[in-house]
C-alpha cells in the first residue's frame, strides 16, 4: 500500500521510535501516547482492519500478541500487581484512524473500563 502510514514506517520511509522488529512484526512507540507505555505491533503485511483478517492471517495475528507480551514484560507490566491492555480499534465507534491494523499496547497506570 503505497499511500499508508504505517506501510512507510515498515520500510523506514517515515521515522519512527522503534522498539521491536521481526520477519512478521514492526512495534514502535505511539506518536501520542495515551500511558507512560503505549507501543502499536504492526504486521509487515498491509491488512486495512480487523474486518480483513483471513484465516491465513491466524499465526500472523496470534504473533502480534505474543510480541507485545513479550515487549510488556521486558518492560514490567506483566507482573499482577501492574498489568495492560491489549487493544484493536476497528472503524468510526471505535475510532480507527490507521487503516493497517495494529495491537496497541498501553500500560503503566491504571487503566479505565468500560473504555469511553
Ligand atoms: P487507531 O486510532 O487507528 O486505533 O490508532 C492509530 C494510532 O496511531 C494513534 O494512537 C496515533 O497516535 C498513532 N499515530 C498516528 N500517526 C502516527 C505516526 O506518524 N507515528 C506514530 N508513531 N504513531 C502514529
Ligand atoms: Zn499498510
Amino acid at each position: 500500500m503505497s499511500d499508508c502510514l504505517f506501510c512507510k514506517i515498515r520500510d523506514g520511509l517515515i521515522p519512527a521510535k522503534v522498539v521491536y522488529r521481526d520477519d512478521v512484526c514492526v512495534a514502535f512507540e505511539d506518536i501520542n501516547p495515551q500511558a507512560p507505555t503505549h507501543v502499536l505491533f504492526i504486521p509487515r503485511k498491509h491488512i486495512p482492519t480487523v474486518n480483513d483478517i483471513t484465516a491465513e492471517d491466524r499465526e500472523l495475528v496470534g504473533h502480534l500478541f505474543t510480541a507485545a507480551a513479550k515487549v510488556a514484560q521486558e518492560r514490567g507490566h506483566a507482573d499482577p500487581s501492574d498489568g495492560y491492555r491489549v487493544v484493536m480499534n476497528t472503524h468510526a465507534h471505535a475510532g480507527q484512524t490507521v487503516f493497517h491494523i495494529h495491537l496497541h499496547l498501553l500500560a503503566g497506570r491504571p487503566l479505565g473500563w468500560p473504555p469511553g
